[in-house]
């Protein structure tokens, strides 16, 4: 792999130039792009890109987000992260990981209790970093949840701790940073190159899909967002997209017409629903079946929740028009150990 340094980065506006020019967690943006094999879609149209083989357990958008965060939290000399998640919150585990690289302690506020079996991501959050269970009714109010899990942290840690809470999901300017260092490595001719490009990612919070969007705006590229809400409604991803779209603006600073555009709601991002809606974290009849016939046939390995549902509106897209698609695979797969767990008879 090259390692690109701030000074090779080619940028569309000079403000791009010194957003990237930062230190970042990833040594490089690169990641592995391939096509589909067989002849369902046409090859040279469905992309695939393999950002779930970042790292060999925790792969995908949580390295993405925390990829200018964690230089920033050494920089400010933080001790302790304080964050929060469900039981298989790839989120958590990954904070976890990367804040024992570090020194920093993770503070992990995992809401529910304590399964029989530990395992998958929260597994890997138990391995990493320090679990507290919360319970359902003390998670509904995060605000109250972080203060008082500051205080302790701080309490335990002593008086010469510097202790930080991140939101769950990494819902802050921060963290759309490697998203737009991602999309600039994807611009580059070697990747995807700057011709038309429908983008399609799988959303939690959202913050992956308003990340990529914003770096397609500041690129001035022609390309689309499509993103897969999963976890709420249009109007919460809209309001994530209002909040976070105008947090960075203040952050990062204006001066670009197309990041202006942006706190306007104008992304190049279309929120769409699942091609099978459901409540969150739901498992239908036939989605596991669909994964591992996807495994058995491309190699490429989904999970339910999540990257099954962008797979379904890539390749539906890919099948129905005949522009260019990608695929932003994020990860996840450790999220079928705990499916698994509770639903044996499917696997
Ligand atoms: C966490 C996660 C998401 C959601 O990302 P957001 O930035 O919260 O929208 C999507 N897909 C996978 C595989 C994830 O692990």
């Amino acid at each position: 792999m090259r390692r690109r340094t701030a000074a090779s980065i080619r940028c569309a506006s000079p403000d791009l130039t010194n957003l990237l020019a930062r230190e970042w967690m990833l040594d490089v943006p690169d990641t592995k792009i391939r096509t589909v094999p067989g002849s369902k879609f046409p090859e040279s149209r469905l992309h695939i890109i393999q950002d779930d083989l970042l790292h060999p357990i925790l792969g995908g958008n949580k390295l993405r987000k925390l990829d200018a965060l964690m230089p920033a939290l050494a920089t400010a000399g933080i001790t302790d992260l304080v964050t929060c998640g469900g039981l298989q919150s790839a989120h958590t585990a990954a904070v976890a990981a990367v804040c024992a690289e570090r020194g920093i302690t993770a503070h992990l506020l995992v809401r529910g209790e304590r399964p029989a079996v530990p395992t998958g991501y929260h597994l890997l959050a138990r391995m990493f970093g320090q679990v507290t269970y919360v319970s359902r009714s003390e998670y509904a109010n995060r605000q109250a949840m972080f203060d008082k899990h500051i205080a302790r942290a701080t309490d335990v840690a002593g008086p010469d701790s510097k202790v930080r809470a991140l939101h769950e999901g990494a819902a802050e300017p921060l963290a759309l940073l490697g998203l737009i260092r991602l999309v600039h490595y994807l611009s580059e001719p070697a990747a995807l190159g700057r011709g038309p490009c429908d983008l399609v990612t799988d959303c939690g919070t959202g913050v992956t899909a308003i990340g990529l969007a914003l770096g397609v705006a500041l690129l001035g590229l022609p390309w689309r967002i499509h993103g897969v809400m999963l976890a709420g409604t249009k109007e919460y991803y809209q309001q994530q997209q209002k909040d976070l779209t105008a947090a960075s603006l203040s952050s990062f600073g204006a001066g670009n017409p197309s990041t202006e555009d942006a706190s306007g709601g104008a992304l190049p991002l279309n929120w769409r629903p699942r091609v099978n809606p459901r409540k969150f974290g739901a498992v239908l009849p036939g989605d596991v079946t669909t994964c591992r016939q996807v495994a058995q046939e491309t190699g490429i390995l989904l999970d339910p929740i999540y990257s099954l549902a962008a797979w379904e509106v890539a390749t539906g897209m890919a099948g129905a028009t005949q522009s260019r698609v990608a695929m932003l695979h994020n990860g996840g797969m450790m999220g079928l150990f705990g499916l698994a767990q509770r639903f044996p008879d499917q696997f």
